[in-house]
């Protein structure tokens, strides 16, 4: 029997793809909990399933009614009370914000679950700085506004983090590329997911390999910062005539690409030049 969880509203992360990514804390604080607001009922029902927890479920976005609002921090005064997310952090570009703030104005105590939010672990697998960073949400869907971003973060003296949609990745990519010229960029793509993938390069490469094989899925995309992150010239051809002294060509050359992101035909031909 877990122990019984204090009064206030629990800020619970949940998994981003692999539903292995839950915490011992997340789980028995949503099976604790008297209810769970969350922004699609039948996303987080799953999720509950999965982890054979019955809940009362509510459904809460950003763009709830005072009503609701009130509705949940009653009971959030008296009992305790999680607000989940489809996937990921609550409030990380998605619902939360509000429902925090009123909450502490009105005295009910906020507790936060710390888990998984595809910004940091894009962050941590890009192999770009992490000493700075600045996540600026989804990038704008408009050209315009969408390099009018751009160009403004684009001299905060930072790595970039940005959240993006596949159809609209090389769109992306080319306002990048002329905005930001010269900045190495990852595209984190399906992460922790079958497909998971991090892709680096400079626009102009991850445009090549896009359009040769369109995305799928969800995406962040990270970019270096200002000034002194040109694009990452890879040795190539030393990582190569390493990977080629203990493996076989294939095997070489898949790790050669999973190293750099580097497109797995164009290896594999240097590879034979190179034996
Ligand atoms: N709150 C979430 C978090 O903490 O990551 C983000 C929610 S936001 C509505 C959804 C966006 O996050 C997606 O469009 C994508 O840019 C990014 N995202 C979420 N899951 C992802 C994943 N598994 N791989 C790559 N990007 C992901």
């Amino acid at each position: 029997m877990d122990a019984p969880l204090s009064p206030g509203l629990y800020i619970v992360a949940t998994p981003i793809g692999n539903l292995g990514d839950i915490t011992l804390r997340a789980i028995t604080t949503l099976r604790g909990v008297a209810a769970v607001a969350c922004e699609d009922t039948r996303v987080t029902g799953k999720l509950l399933h999965h982890l054979e927890i019955k809940q009362r479920l509510i459904r809460y976005d950003d763009h709830a009614s005072e009503a609701t609002r009130d509705h949940i921090l009653a009971m959030a005064a008296e009992q305790p009370v999680a607000l989940v997310s489809d996937a990921g952090t609550p409030l990380i570009s998605d619902p939360g914000f509000k429902l925090v703030r009123a909450a502490r104005e009105r005295g009910v105590a906020v507790f936060s679950l710390p888990g998984p939010s595809a910004a940091i672990m894009a962050l941590t697998l890009a192999g770009l700085p992490s000493d700075r960073f600045l996540f600026a949400g989804f990038l704008p869907n408009k050209d315009k506004a969408r390099r009018d971003v751009l160009r403004e973060l684009g001299a905060v003296n930072a790595t970039l983090v940005f959240y993006e949609t596949s159809p609209r990745l090389t769109d992306a990519l080319t306002a990048i590329g002329e905005e930001l010229a010269g900045r190495e960029v990852a595209v984190a793509r399906e992460l922790t997911k079958r497909f998971e993938e991090c892709r680096t390069g400079s626009p102009a490469e991850l445009i090549t390999h896009y359009s040769a094989s369109p995305p799928r899925g969800e995406i962040v995309l990270v970019i270096a910062p200002p000034g002194d992150a040109p694009a990452v010239e890879h040795d190539v051809d030393a990582l190569l005539r390493a990977a080629l002294a203990t493996d076989k060509a294939s095997q070489a050359v898949a790790a050669v690409a999973k190293a750099t992101g580097l497109d797995r035909k164009v290896l594999y031909t240097r590879a034979m030049e190179l034996k």
